[in-house]
């Protein structure tokens, strides 16, 4: 589903040049959820940006359900970046448009027209819970509405893959349970391949399949979450 070859990431600035990913491969299965984790720092976000091409890697090739999306460019790379939704720590929501709005936003961009629009906005709001609060704006919402949102959002374009960059880390532990459950059920209902970034173990054991440790800009470690951490 993802294959991740020789991906590395240098930042140059002022001259200096940082390298936040050293070359590392990485398969993501399709169906499956994957997840990172690593202190800050580890290099996680910039790994997780490169599989959309969010960040462009520095070297190395990112190939989603067969296509190498680091050949890409504007229109093309936008029109693959459709298979694949995002959310983020802090939701990235429209702040001056209501729920219902945020979650259009990509079917608009899309220009897809107003029945569906509407159609799918309410299928959307259902899968996740959120049909009683389409009028609100995101500053009446609790974090894991806004999360749902997120989710929400991320999933109007029908993408295979769903990127979580760090979910659930601005979020209570009851909240965050409540979402991993979401995320869960999403993979399971709609077979979507989840990809998550985290520095909390518990997230890792309570919904990822396989995981990768990372640490300086290098996978250290990765397999099965049972062999990797349950095992002594
Ligand atoms: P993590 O998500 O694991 O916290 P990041 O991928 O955000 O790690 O960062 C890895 C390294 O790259 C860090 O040293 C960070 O300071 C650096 N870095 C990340 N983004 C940028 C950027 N846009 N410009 C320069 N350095 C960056
Ligand atoms: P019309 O076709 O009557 O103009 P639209 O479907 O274009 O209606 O919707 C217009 C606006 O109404 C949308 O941009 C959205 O803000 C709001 N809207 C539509 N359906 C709902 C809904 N079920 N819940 C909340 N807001 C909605």
């Amino acid at each position: 589903m993802i294959h991740v070859k020789q991906v590395s990431k240098t930042y140059t600035r002022n001259q200096t040049s940082i390298s936040a990913l050293k070359p590392v491969d990485l398969h993501i299965r399709s169906g499956e959820i994957f997840g990172i984790i690593g202190h800050s720092g580890a290099g996680k976000s910039t790994l997780i940006r490169c599989l959309n091409c969010l960040e462009r890697p520095t070297t190395g090739t990112v190939t989603v359900n067969g296509v190498d999306l680091t050949a890409l460019h504007g229109k093309k790379l936008q029109a693959q970046r459709q298979q694949i939704g995002m959310i983020f720590q802090h939701f990235h929501l429209l702040s001056s448009a209501t729920v219902f709005d945020n979650i259009a936003f990509p079917l608009r961009l899309a220009k897809a027209d107003r029945k569906h629009i509407r159609e799918r906005v309410e299928e959307l709001a259902e899968l996740v819970g959120l049909q009683h609060v389409l009028n609100q704006y995101p500053s009446q919402l609790s974090g894991g509405q806004k999360q749902r949102v997120g989710i929400a959002r991320a999933l109007a374009m029908k993408p295979h893959v769903l990127l979580c960059d760090e979910a659930t880390s601005a979020l209570d532990p009851e909240t965050t349970r409540a979402i991993l459950q979401l995320l869960s059920r999403i993979n399971r209902e709609l077979g979507i391949t989840i990809v998550l970034i985290t520095h909390e173990m518990q997230v890792i054991r309570d919904i990822c399949d396989r995981v990768a440790v990372m640490d300086a800009g290098e996978i250290v470690e990765q397999g099965d979450v049972i062999d990797v951490f349950l095992h002594p």
